[in-house]
């Protein structure tokens, strides 16, 4: 790792009004959940058809049958954050993270932040623009349950789960053909915008809003840094770029923040 980098992104940290970190499933990657475009990731077993919310509507059982396969593929194990997720959820409770941005699923940037968060400690906003596998919504009603409870009910043969109302039970994600949370997706493209650092971290960068939000930050001034293991698009925008594993570069960039 690049000591001079490190401390270089460290110090505009610590003078930073606001640093934003966007993380993609490299972050998770450690903590055992596979990503999707990797070599060995999921997209070689399945396919984005499967997940559409054309499918889910049309063929809700063919649908709940798929996705029962891609949670056990992806969250099966045991699985808990890392020291990515916890050197963030550090970074937040000694006020150096405005907010993390995620494109995952797994919940845990929450329960990282959860485990760190003392009554007085300012909020990190955590953003999930992909929706939640945690939780299940009824897409009729909206009513939420544990998504445990879903996959649960499923596996033992409800399929599709079904509410009290009639409704299907839809994992509470954004499925391929859905629009993302407008609210969460306009907050943000704004906390992007007004950030000073911007961190994108372990995401291929390779789709919307990915590619544009760390973009936007850096035309806005922001000063960009890039951690991931392959090479993304926006690495000519960033002025600093690890192609180093998320849980080595992030730990060593807390204590580098925090040291001074
Ligand atoms: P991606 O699969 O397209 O890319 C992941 C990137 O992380 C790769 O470029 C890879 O080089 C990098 N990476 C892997 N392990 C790493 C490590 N230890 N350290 C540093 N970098 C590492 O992921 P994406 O860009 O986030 O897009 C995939 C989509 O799939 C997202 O929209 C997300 O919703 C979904 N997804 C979520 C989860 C999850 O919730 N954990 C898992 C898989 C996919």
């Amino acid at each position: 790792m690049d000591e001079q980098d490190l401390e270089a992104l460290a110090d505009e940290i610590r003078r930073a009004d606001a640093t934003v970190a966007f993380t993609g499933a490299g972050i998770s990657a450690p903590s055992g959940i596979p990503t999707f475009r990797d070599d060995g990731g999921v997209w070689e077993r399945f396919e984005e058809g499967q997940f559409t919310y054309g499918r889910f509507r049309s063929d809700p059982v063919g649908f709940w049958r798929d996705r029962l396969e891609l949670q056990r593929e992806l969250f099966g194990g045991e699985y808990e954050p890392n020291a990515a997720h916890e050197a963030l959820a550090d970074l937040g409770r000694s006020g150096h993270l405005a907010a993390v941005i995620t494109q995952n699923t797994d919940g845990l940037h929450e329960e990282a932040h959860e485990e760190v968060r003392a009554p007085a400690d300012g909020e990190t906003a955590i953003l999930e623009l992909h929706g939640n596998s945690q939780r299940a919504a009824c897409d009729d009603c909206g009513f939420r349950i544990d998504g445990d409870e879903a996959f649960e009910r499923a596996e033992t043969g409800e399929l599709p789960p079904t509410c009290d109302c009639g409704g299907v039970f839809k994992p509470d994600v954004v499925l391929f053909g859905e629009r993302l949370p407008p609210a969460v997706l306009q907050r943000s493209r704004r906390l992007a915008r007004e950030s000073d650092v911007f961190l994108a971290i372990g995401s291929s960068l390779a789709v919307e809003p990915a590619a544009s939000l760390p973009r936007n930050a850096a035309a806005r001034g922001a000063t960009l840094a890039v951690i991931n293991l392959e090479p993304t698009p926006r690495d000519d925008d960033a002025e600093y770029v690890f192609r180093e594993d998320v849980t080595d570069v992030l730990p060593a960039l807390r204590s580098a923040v925090e040291s001074a």
